[in-house]
């Protein structure tokens, strides 16, 4: 795309996507060096084992060679409304021009759904009622799942263009199932005031103050569900100095001292971008939990993995998707 091009692109932009989970690709890929976990070296095809596979996989998406060329906007291509299975053209909004090959491409969206459907158990998507092919240039946003209006209903982004590049779909969806497995509603409890304005910050700290367990902005979290059980044993103690750094509001600058936070407890997360909050790093640690082997258990990052082998339907849930991927790997 030359600059002029872009540059229409930019100045025709009119929508944006407020989404409750942005997963950065550029956030998953920074400082690789600072790992905790060694990542493997990626091996050649066809000798591999199924587990050998899904480690190389891993080990892809943290390497990702997606070329950098994002654009400021994020376009709606096309909304589908889901029906377990199937989907079907809810809105095509108009796009620019440039947009127009990416949004014609049906059989590329579907094709895209139906690795979701063979990757995910319906009863792990249930609550998804929308499949929305967005992009934002590559690199950026891969995907996101965000409430609806109703807070027990989602809908799940994909970036048409970011999906090429397989090892990121794949490590991208895995993440994006532990944000539904965590915080949809019979994880926490919806506080409202605080879904129907988002923007109101008192209402928000109320919200907060009220909740005996972990608050997010879906809710307040049950006693027992995954995300306050994996909150009380990994954040008590880094949780102070998290919100204080969350406070932040320049973006680049939050984005800094949560860099620098990792960097204090390389240790204790999977990934620079679990560093961001309890409800990243759950879902990071998810996504671990099911392409990693299952590590021993001598740092806080790889008891976070171990974390999930206790719910016998998450072992249950890893086993189907790593099947599944190991019979879709291209
Ligand atoms: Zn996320």
């Amino acid at each position: 795309m030359n600059s002029n091009k872009r540059l229409t692109l930019l100045i025709a932009a009119l929508a944006t996507l407020s989404v409750a989970c942005l997963c950065l690709l550029l956030a998953l890929l920074a400082f690789l060096g600072l790992r905790p976990l060694s990542l493997q070296k990626l091996l050649p095809p066809s000798t591999m084992t199924c587990d050998e596979e899904l480690a190389n996989l891993l080990a892809g998406s943290e390497q990702s060679t997606l070329p950098h060329n994002e654009l400021s906007t994020e376009y709606t291509l096309v909304t589908y409304a889901v029906d377990g299975d199937s989907i079907s053209v809810y809105d095509m909004p108009p796009v620019p021009d440039e947009m127009d090959p990416y949004q014609q491409d049906t059989a590329r969206h579907r094709e895209l759904w139906d690795f979701v459907t063979r990757l995910v158990p319906l009863d792990y998507r249930r609550q998804v009622v929308f499949f929305v092919i967005t992009t934002d240039g590559t690199y950026g946003t891969l995907g996101a799942v965000e409430q609806t209006d109703n807070p027990e209903t989602w809908s799940l982004y994909v970036d048409i263009l970011d999906a090429e590049s397989f090892p990121d779909l794949a490590a991208t969806l895995i993440h994006e199932i532990g944000h539904l497995l965590t915080l949809n509603t019979t994880q926490v409890v919806t506080d409202w005031e605080v879904f129907n304005e988002p923007w109101n910050e008192e209402a928000y700290a109320r919200a907060d103050a009220a909740c005996d367990t972990y608050f997010v902005f879906e809710g307040c979290s049950y006693p027992d569900s995954y995300l306050n059980q994996f909150f009380e044993r990994y954040w008590q103690a880094i949780y102070p100095e998290w919100q204080e750094i969350n406070q932040e509001e320049d973006e680049e600058i939050l984005e800094n001292l949560l860099d620098e936070f990792y960097g204090r407890y390389p240790d204790q997360f999977v990934s620079d971008y679990a560093a961001t909050s309890p409800q990243e790093d759950i879902a990071e640690s998810f996504l671990y939990f099911v392409l990693a082997p299952a590590p021993a258990g001598e740092t806080i990052a790889e008891e976070k993995i171990l974390f999930f082998y206790e719910f016998p339907e998450l072992t249950a849930l890893r086993d189907t998707m790593r099947a599944s991927l190991c019979s879709s790997l291209p």
